[in-house]
């Protein structure tokens, strides 16, 4: 069964499922990426910092797929935030692409950059034409609050880590009362969900994965999530999750799996330049 799809704010329409490619290396991505595409995913995750987007074009290019049923997001390097054009140009030459769907600010940087002046600068990408939406990445709501007050357009997306250990309810909640809508990175905590006990119990009553019983909980939850994996059978396994559901009890079970705490870097003192 394919994947629902989303609008975001400003008409454009994004597959609910996506399939991550952080960690997977310039040599194999093109390999992995087609492999995902024939398992049935129509949206992939790039970014200018995992240094594998040509890859990624490649496949998009090679699979026959029509253009428009691909769904490609990338994100700004943290290094080119006062460049953002031309790393944009250098984005789309990576990919071979005409037009791109999304494009991110990948972290705000809030000790390092003006983040509002690169949200400035994503705007004139934006008029270009050459990306379909724009959005932010692990920004915090005051981060968000300032580009309301200081811009004149809203992100599409906030994309930002969420898994049963880190629910990220307050975030989300703030995101989506101002239309920015959420998407889920480490949606499987890097695969550290896998022995939690609750999850491994609601798997065996559903009589599915545990894999694809959280990435439904957050597909219950409304998110967009682009899980991971090199591996043709697991990709197939956590694409396959628009046939069966989670009760409200087993969601409310999950959601309690909350510890508060982050696998990733905090995006308020995050200040990696690669
Ligand atoms: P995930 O939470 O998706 O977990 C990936 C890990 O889980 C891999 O080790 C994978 O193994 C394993 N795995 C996947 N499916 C299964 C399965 N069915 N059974 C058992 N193991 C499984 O981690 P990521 O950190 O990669 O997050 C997903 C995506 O989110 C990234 O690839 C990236 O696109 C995005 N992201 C964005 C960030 C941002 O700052 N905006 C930060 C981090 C991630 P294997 O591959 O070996 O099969």
């Amino acid at each position: 069964m394919p994947s629902p799809s989303i609008t975001l704010n400003n008409g454009v329409e994004i597959p609910q499922l996506g399939f991550g490619t952080w960690q997977v290396s310039a040599a194999e991505v093109e390999g992995v990426v087609s492999q995902a595409l024939e398992a049935g995913y129509r949206h992939v995750d790039t970014a200018q910092m995992y240094g594998n987007e040509a890859g990624v074009g490649a496949a998009v290019r090679a699979s026959g797929l029509p253009r428009e049923e691909v769904f490609v997001t990338s994100k700004l390097s943290n290094s080119a935030h006062g460049d953002a054009m031309a790393a944009f140009d250098r984005t789309m030459d990576a990919l071979g692409l005409e037009q791109l769907d999304l494009f991110l600010v990948h972290w705000p940087l809030p000790t390092l950059v003006d983040y509002v002046q690169t949200w400035r600068a994503m705007e004139e990408i934006a008029a270009t034409g050459r990306v379909r939406a724009i959005g932010v990445s692990n920004f915090q709501p005051e981060h968000i609050a300032r580009l309301l007050a200081e811009t004149d357009t809203v992100p599409a997306v906030n994309q930002i880590e969420v898994h049963p250990y880190f629910v990220q309810d307050a975030v989300r909640a703030d995101n989506l009362a101002h239309g920015i809508h959420v998407e889920a990175w480490s949606p499987l905590a890097q695969g550290t969900i896998f022995a939690d006990p609750v999850v491994a119990a609601i798997a065996a009553e559903l009589g599915r994965s545990r894999s694809q019983v959280v990435l439904r909980w957050h597909v219950q939850r409304g998110d967009v999530v682009m899980p991971k994996s090199v591996t043709p059978s697991r990709m197939a396994e956590n694409a396959a999750l628009f046939d069966f559901e989670l009760s409200p009890e087993q969601m409310g079970r999950i959601t309690a799996l909350d510890r508060g705490t982050r696998i990733g870097p905090d995006p308020d003192s995050f200040a990696w330049l690669p």
